[in-house]
């Protein structure tokens, strides 16, 4: 995996260069709406440090970020009332991932009734 750009999207709206619709702060993580929602609610995470995908955060991160982010996590979905009926968090890493910023961060996904993604996963051994 290439070097954390310090020009990523998510790099920008940390250093507050571009605007975002926020829903939670704190000193490891920042909260705000996808531009290109999904589903009914549809939140990233972002840890707030230079690690360009979950292998990055997961091998790199100090222990207190690696919990604060995760606390943050549930926190920010629980605050958005999305606990009791269920909700979906995805990390996409790398090109086989669909990852398309490389800064780490949660999709939540919440307000509907998701379908169960991996039964339409492809087997192994066949084509998509
Ligand atoms: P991915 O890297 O594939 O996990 O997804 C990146 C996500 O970032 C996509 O769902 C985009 O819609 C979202 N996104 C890209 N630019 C912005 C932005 N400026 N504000 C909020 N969400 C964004």
């Amino acid at each position: 995996m290439s070097a954390y750009d310090r020009n990523n999207v998510f790099a920008r709206i940390l250093r507050g260069e571009l605007p975002c619709k926020k829903v939670y702060e704190d000193e490891f993580a920042l909260a705000f709406h996808d531009i290109n929602p999904l589903a009914p609610v549809h939140v990233l995470v972002i840890p707030k440090g230079e690690y360009v995908s979950q292998a990055d955060f997961g091998a790199t991160a100090p222990p207190e970020m690696m919990t604060g982010f995760w606390r943050a996590v549930s926190k920010v979905a629980r605050d958005l009332g999305l606990e009791s009926e269920g909700y979906r968090i995805v990390a996409n890493h790398g090109p086989n991932g669909g990852q398309l910023v490389f800064h780490f961060h949660i999709h939540i996904f919440g307000g509907r009734q998701m379908s169960h993604g991996m039964r339409s996963m492809p087997k192994p051994g066949r084509e998509e």
